[in-house]
């Protein structure tokens, strides 16, 4: 039942892209997003986690089973403003393209969901189950608002779920895990010239990264659908004088896991090499400050096969499913999950998110927020 029409739609993407929520603020998305729902008959609740920061729950349908679907509020920051050619805040139309930070990434997305629950909602779907939308904070850095809702067991009832990143006509139900890893290597400072006074901070650090990787780049751990896992040392620090023996280095990596060699197994093997370096007399802290499991669910199942159907005609060809290369909320969200639980990445989309002059394309954003609800329906009624 059409409940907006397409203006109003867009004013409402507009709405949210005026809000500022660059990981921050997402309270002010939620409380807009909260009144919009219950101005159109549904419950919703704001849930929060740090100041200015709350998670947004919101139901329609009784009964079982639960579809979860989940978006992002933040969004990541617009950089030099100069460069972009209209205000990042203000949605900007021009050749069907809505500009705007967060246009595609994603409060595109989030807007379709709540569009569509209120289309539903308002034509008394669904009939039999429940969707739930769960609105995150922190997906861009932190991820603090997915990790909430899965603490709170937000998704423990859920039977399967749906992500409205940008993925476009394009389905992804599996992706890597991140990690963010430092490692701290004391020495003792001294005259180069008497390097036996001191304790080189460095070279401990560099046979250490050295053995890391090979232990990580030389393994037969591999996985079919997204690749081998990737381990990088990204930040190298050491030393101040160059006739100084160095009392400090520090090395910070990120390494892309994969189920095979997951984010536990990474850690345990870094661990390792610590210990062994300590043996030898160095002083070698890890810190371990982003981790990120990996996801992979059934590329076939019985949600992304409704949606690469339904998709389709929107789409005007087949939907491809394929992996994806960043990580999302799934990687909290799906925890206790296992490896055949219904997961699709799929909302309004391009390549653009994170750029200057960030869009989403006008006519895919209205038809996404048609797509969902026949999405949402079939599913539950399958
Ligand atoms: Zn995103």
């Amino acid at each position: 039942m059409a409940v907006f029409t397409e203006n109003q739609k867009i004013q409402l993407l507009s709405d949210l892209v005026a809000i500022q929520s660059v990981n921050d603020h997402e309270e002010q998305v939620a409380t807009y997003l909260q009144k919009v729902l219950v101005d159109h008959g549904i419950a919703a609740k704001l849930l929060p986690v740090a100041t200015n920061r709350a998670n947004l729950v919101a139901e329609i349908g009784q009964g079982g089973p639960v579809l979860g679907i989940s978006g992002h509020m933040d969004v990541v920051s617009p950089g030099e403003v100069s460069q972009w050619a209209s205000d990042p805040f203000t949605l900007t139309e021009h050749d069907g393209k809505l500009v705007g930070r967060g246009a595609v990434d994603m409060k595109a997305g989030l807007a379709a969901m709540v569009i569509a629950m209120i289309e539903l909602h308002a034509a008394g779907q669904p009939q039999q189950g429940r969707i739930r939308l769960m609105a995150t904070i922190a997906e861009e850095v932190g991820e603090f608002g997915s990790q909430a809702f899965y603490e709170q067991g937000a998704m423990d009832d859920v039977s399967a779920l749906l992500i409205g990143e940008p993925s476009g006509y394009n389905l992804f139900s599996s992706h890597k895990g991140s990690m963010d890893i430092k490692l701290t290597s004391r020495g003792q400072a001294a005259h180069s010239s008497m390097p036996e006074l001191g304790a080189n901070a460095i070279d401990p650090l560099l046979d250490l990264l050295h053995q890391a990787n090979q232990d990580f780049r030389q393994t037969d751990r591999y996985n079919d659908f997204l690749g081998d896992l990737t381990f990088n040392t990204t930040v190298f620090n050491g030393g101040n004088q160059v006739n100084s023996i160095p009392e400090a280095a520090t090395a910070e990596m990120n390494v892309r896991t994969i189920p095979e060699f997951d984010n536990d197994q990474v850690t345990t093997t870094l661990q390792k090499l610590v210990d062994q370096a300590n043996d030898q007399g160095g002083q070698i802290e890890m810190n371990v400050y982003m981790s990120q499991n990996p996801v992979q669910e059934p590329k076939d199942s019985p949600l992304s096969d409704l949606a690469a159907r339904i998709g389709a005609s929107f789409a005007g060809g087949p939907i491809p499913k394929l992996a994806l290369p960043a990580v999302t909320d799934a990687s909290n969200l799906l925890k206790d999950k296992g490896h055949q639980f219904p997961f699709i990445v799929f909302g309004p989309g391009n390549e653009s998110a994170h750029q200057v002059d960030e869009f989403v394309d006008r006519q895919m954003f209205l038809d996404f927020t048609s797509l969902y609800q026949k999405l949402f329906t079939a599913y539950l009624e399958n």
